[in-house]
């Protein structure tokens, strides 16, 4: 149970790139590829609770100008093959997950998420916490729709597994129901508290976040905490909690996220630089589901390289041509 770190080989222009004025930040206009490597490293897809297909995600990642994208479903990886069978001239795709974790040592415990790149897929303690987690997001799934059909509420099971249409079943596809039903307006709104966000709410079977890095690291990925500071999502973590995932393993920090203030950026950074960690900056991107555009965050390439370095799972792959 080692910790494959640190990187065995640091890129020629070994800059660090924490807190360091990166290129990250929102100039999503697409266009003229600069010099400048165009990296989101947080997208997803119809595989989880994404709008696009992986194919349609690559080929927008392209039209955007986006140079390298991750493709990171929640706990599933079913979208790599058809993510890169697509993938087109000039774009790098990194193979990826976000993993629904969850922080026990308080109550109620705290959900996080944790974004692992280039990992095997077929490790078997990762494989076997992912597929455990996706089955318990079925029968979740499957409860709140028995809780919404009982008052009333005419949504069913099998129309929540079309809109899922093979992916991950998530709460989004519960409110994909809830709109076509006529009762909420958008997704923002099926997560109000009289809908999804508390009164139709389960808890979730997660993994537990400090056995998340380890399995993570275990399968030659690199672990990076996604959103850490976005209190506008819920509760967070304490930094102690960040300082015990470093020593396990933990390699980034989510730092350019829509969901972060510009204060809570900083903090990120801040926290990053003391641990050591590098920081991203990533879309998050979702199709319509959310108003945030592919490509609107990125991450500088000093980290991406250093990524790329440590990871010991699967390679990143480059498009024909
Ligand atoms: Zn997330
Ligand atoms: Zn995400």
């Amino acid at each position: 149970m080692t910790s494959p770190e640190p990187a065995p080989t640091r890129p020629p222009t070994s800059d660090r790139s924490v807190p360091g004025p990166e290129p990250t930040g929102a100039s999503a206009s697409g266009g003229a590829a600069g010099d400048v490597p165009r990296i989101d490293l947080h997208a997803h897809s119809t595989a989880s609770d994404g709008t696009l297909t992986p194919a349609e995600l690559v080929r927008t990642a392209r039209a955007v100008g986006l140079d390298v994208l991750a493709l990171t479903d929640h706990d599933t990886t079913s979208g790599w093959e058809p993510a890169a069978r697509a993938l087109p001239p000039g774009l790098t795709l990194i193979r990826g997950a976000e993993l629904s974790c969850r922080w026990y040592g308080t109550e109620p415990s705290i959900p996080l998420h944790l974004l692992a790149y280039l990992f095997d897929p077929d490790a078997p303690g990762l494989a076997a916490e992912l597929a455990r987690v996706r089955a318990a997001r079925e029968v979740r799934g499957e409860r709140i729709v028995a809780l919404l059909r009982a008052d009333g509420i005419d949504v069913s099971w099998s129309e929540v597994l079309a809109y899922a249409d093979g992916g991950t079943v998530g709460r989004p596809h519960i409110a994909q129901a809830l709109i076509r039903a006529g009762l909420v307006a958008s997704t923002a709104e099926a997560f109000a508290p009289q809908w999804l966000g508390e009164r139709y709410r389960l808890p979730k079977d997660d993994i537990d976040v400090f056995r998340a890095v380890e399995l993570v690291r275990q399968a030659g990925g690199v672990p990076v905490l996604a959103h850490p500071r976005a209190t506008r999502r819920g509760l967070i973590v304490p930094d102690t909690v960040i300082v015990e995932l470093a020593a396990l393993g933990l390699a980034g920090l989510e730092a350019d996220h829509e969901d972060h203030s510009s204060a809570e950026r900083a903090a990120v950074r801040a926290l990053a630089g003391r641990l050591g960690l590098f920081v991203t900056g990533s879309s998050d991107f979702h199709g319509t589901h959310k108003t945030v555009r592919l490509g609107a965050y990125t991450t500088g390439v000093e980290t991406y390289e250093r990524i790329v370095a440590s990871a010991r799972g699967v390679a990143p792959l480059t498009g024909p041509g």
